[in-house]
Order: structure tokens, then sequence, then C-alpha cells
């Protein structure tokens, strides 16, 4: 079969890959310890499960409107104003089946072919590939060790020309578990401005930060009318399955995102977003009590990984991932996240998984249990001291 010529420009994102091959070594027999994948290990709170269930029995298995019910638009137009210091209007809001789509939509609304985007890098690998698919050109901004891995806003003022359309930034970040200071969005923002580009902000995982306060971009002046703030309730509620996120953007844009909607998924189905309306009416605890065991892991992996001889890993701000940098150890990043894969049997994904300036680096997930953590720190320590032993 031929593919359209567009298919070749659509990357991928390697963490699926290290995942099969990590789910091919168990079903030898083998036990993995899993450290790559980007998802809380916990289960959806009980309350929102009850509220799906509700869903269905009352009948809410029919399409709903494209960009969402109103009563969930609603509800995360009020969450979004007492969380972000703005006020947001339900007319701003859609929602998605998971945040992804919203950055697929929002390139797909506002990026011509070449057009410019300024992306992470490292960084989420679909803002990358989605701009080349369209047509676009990525223009990499270095997250740098030695700047905290935070965007810098000279990096990203040198890389603006008269094409640059869109500036996508994510904080907390993946992969580096950095977190953008309010002095740094305030930099992004009058660059925004100043040269009239649309903003993606990337706050998934905004409820994950352990220090400092988050600022959103779209509670400064001028911003709104170009920002598209993305988020959804994959992370902070435990629901990757579900498929639920949203965006927040200008009233002319959430219409094109709409129709985008009604082109490709309809809608979002009816059940998982009236338990969206629970999660963000119900009861905070559980979520609250998820983020601080992410909490106390972190504060025990990352001096593990810092203790160990050819490896340094300063201690991220947000999210639930470590970085840290190998280039100490004999052997290159990837090699040696293969190593740990198929000899030590943890899986861990090489920095170059979320662009070049990933090189030297790994990603590890602490999204798993204590008890594995320390496991997995004592068979990295193996792994880099030597020959392969068990
Ligand atoms: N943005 C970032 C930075 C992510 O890491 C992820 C998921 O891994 C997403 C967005 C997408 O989240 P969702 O599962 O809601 O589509």
């Amino acid at each position: 079969m031929r593919f359209a010529a567009r298919m070749k420009d659509l990357g991928t994102e390697t963490a699926f890959e290290v995942l099969a091959k990590a789910k091919a070594l168990e079903r030898q027999g083998r036990a993995v310890i899993h450290l790559e994948i980007g998802e809380p290990d916990f289960d959806t709170p009980p309350h929102i499960v009850e509220a799906a269930i509700k869903a269905l029995r009352d009948g809410h298995t029919h399409y709903t409107p494209s960009p969402g019910i109103p009563e969930l638009r609603g509800a995360i137009a009020e969450h979004l104003t007492a969380t972000r210091g703005t006020p947001v209007k339900p007319e701003q809001v859609v929602v998605t089946p998971g945040a992804k789509p919203i950055m697929f939509y929002t390139i797909l609304a506002c990026v011509d072919p070449g057009d410019e985007v300024l992306v992470p890098d490292p960084g989420f690998p679909i803002y990358a590939s989605v701009v080349r698919f369209v047509g676009g050109v990525p223009v990499s901004v270095p997250l740098r060790e030695e700047h905290a891995f935070r965007m810098q806003v000279a990096d990203v003022a040198q890389r603006i020309t008269p094409r640059t359309r869109l500036l996508i930034f994510n904080t907390p970040h993946n992969p580096c578990g950095s977190a953008l200071t309010r002095a740094d969005i305030e930099g992004l923002a009058e660059l925004a401005r100043r040269h009239d580009l649309v903003v993606l902000a990337d706050e998934i995982y905004c409820e994950m930060l352990y220090e400092g306060t988050h600022t959103s971009i779209l509670a400064l002046p001028g911003m709104a009318e170009r920002t598209v703030l993305l988020d959804g309730f994959s992370k902070t509620y435990a629901m990757t399955g579900w498929r639920l996120g949203y965006g927040a953007m200008p009233v002319a844009l959430a219409e094109q995102v709409a129709r985008l909607m009604t082109n490709s998924n309809s809608c979002t189905a009816a059940f998982t977003q009236w338990a969206g309306i629970a999660a963000l009416k119900g009861p905070q605890e559980p979520s609250r009590k998820m983020i601080a065991e992410f909490r106390r892991r972190r504060d025990f992996l990352v001096p593990a990984l810092d203790a160990i001889a050819g490896i340094r890993c300063a201690m991220p701000p947000g999210a639930f991932y470590a970085f840290p940098n190998v280039t100490g150890l004999p052997v290159s990043a990837h090699e040696f996240a293969d190593l740990l894969l198929q000899q030590y049997g943890v899986a861990v994904l090489a920095g170059t998984c979320f662009g070049e300036c990933g090189e030297g680096y790994l990603r590890i997930s602490y999204a798993n249990s204590l008890e594995n953590l320390r496991e997995a720190a004592r068979l990295i320590r193996n792994a880099a001291a030597g020959p392969p032993q068990r």
C-alpha cells in the first residue's frame, strides 16, 4: 500500500516502544521494573469511577456536543478561574479525549507549511512530530542542566524569526522535571506579545510541583488572547486510560478546535465527561495523597541516583521524572538504558527519546512503588559499577 507523503513526517513516542520491549522480556519470564512509563501507578479514585458508572446507568451513552458537555466545560472554566487567577469562560474550553489532541488541534489550526514553532528540547516528542506533520518547522530551544532545565528567555528570543508562529512550553516539564519561575514566564509572555506569537502552555503536570508556585501564562496581561492552556485528568487524577483532557483558548480558536473535533472524534465519551466533573468537584484528598507519595519517592530516588559514581542528578521540582546525567559512565546513555533493560530488568528511557539535547541523560519515571525504586536504584548502581551481574 502507498501512503500519503506526509506520513513520513509523523514521529512517535519511543516510550511506547521501550514498553513493548519490556513487555516482551516479561513474556519470556523476566522480571522488569517499569520506570519508563509516564503515568501514575495509582488507580483512579473510587468516587470518580462511581460517577462514570452512574453516568452510564443514567443513560449518558450518547453523542455530546463536540467541545464537551456544558456542565464539564463550566466546571473546567470554574476550576481554571480558581487555580490560574484569571477569569476563564466555558466557551473558551474544549474537552478532548486526553490532552494530547489539544496539541494536535492547536498545531493543525494555527501552523501553516513553512511556519516555525519553538519547542523545548528535550521535550514531549509529539510537539515536533505534529509540527513536521503539518509541514511546519520545529525549532528546538535547548533546555540545559546548568539552567536547571528551564527554558531560557534569551534562547527563545534568539530563535524568533518572521516565520515564528507558535511557542510551546511545558511546566512542570516532561522529561526533565524542571519548572519555570514566574520571571521566566513573564519573559516568555513579553516575547510572545512583542512578536505576536501564539503560545501553547502545556500545564498537564501543574499539580505536581513540589517547590515554588505555578504561574500560568494565561493570567499575564495580554496573554488570554494568544494562549492555549493544555491540561487534563490523566496525571492529576490517575486517569490516563480514560482519555479526558482539555484546552482553554480564545473563543475564536475554540470554535476551530471544536470543528476539528467534529471532523475527527465527534466528541469525547459522555460518561468520562461526567466522571471529569466528579474529579474536579469531588474530594481532592486522593489526588493530594498520590502527589505526596510522588514527592516521597522523588526524595528517595534522586539522592540515591546522585550518589552513584558516574551519575549526577539534580533535584527536579515537579512532575514525576528524574533526569540524571550519565555522561560520567563509559557507555552512552542509550547503551546504558539498553543494558539496564536487557541485563538488569530496569526499563528507563534514553534522554534522546525527547530530542537531541537529551543526549547524555536518562529519563526515569518514579511513578512506581518505593520498594521497586529501592531495588531499581540498587540495580542501576550495579550496572554503573561494571560488568553485568544480578
Ligand atoms: N503533555 C505532556 C507533557 C505529557 O507528558 C503528556 C502525557 O504523557 C500529555 C501532555 C498528554 O496527556 P494525555 O494522556 O491526557 O493525552
